[in-house]
């Protein structure tokens, strides 16, 4: 966990502090599957800006994250430009002026970083944009063998009923 005590920087109102700093990439957990950024530490650029009402938090890295396809549990690779922005007021009296990655005047910039990546994400983690994922019936990946199943067989179940009905 990569962590910064504000108090060190001996930021005054009116100034900025700029610098590259290794963060510490936590996996992530997404509808029960594991995502891996790699490198698990990123040199990213931050940022503080002090005035009187109150501080800009900026962080900007590029990171790499592995895990399954959402649809075929393939391999997925994504390229992802993080670029995430927090503030805190001098004397925030609501949640919405607080940022929750500062305790007291530690800056969590892990979990920040973790919150910055997951935010980032599309909504389905694909191997590609066309991936045709695993067949509802047998299971097997369509895109390594494309396939449709004949319905036939599910009829010729119901073939006895249909006769029944017939004579009724
Ligand atoms: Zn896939
Ligand atoms: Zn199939």
């Amino acid at each position: 966990m990569t962590t910064l005590h504000l108090r060190t920087l001996k930021l005054r109102s009116g100034e900025q502090f700029v610098d590259e700093r290794e963060v510490q990439l936590e996996p992530l957990e997404l509808g029960g599957q594991r995502y891996l950024p790699v490198p698990d530490t990123v040199s990213a650029e931050l940022s503080i800006t002090r005035a009187s009402t109150g501080t800009v938090f900026e962080l900007r890295f590029r990171n790499r994250l592995h895990g399954p396809c959402y649809r075929c549990l393939a391999d997925a690779v994504l390229d992802l430009p993080i670029s995430a922005r927090e503030y805190q007021a001098t004397n925030p009296d609501s949640e919405e002026l607080r940022t929750p990655y500062l305790d007291e005047d530690r800056l969590d910039l892990s979990a920040w970083a973790r919150d910055a990546i997951a935010l980032a994400l599309p909504l389905q983690i694909l191997c590609r944009p066309d991936c045709a994922g695993l067949c509802p019936v047998c299971g097997k990946d369509l895109n390594a063998q494309p396939h449709t199943h004949e319905e036939e067989r599910a009829d010729s179940r119901w073939a006895p009923l249909a006769e029944l009905r017939e004579k009724l």
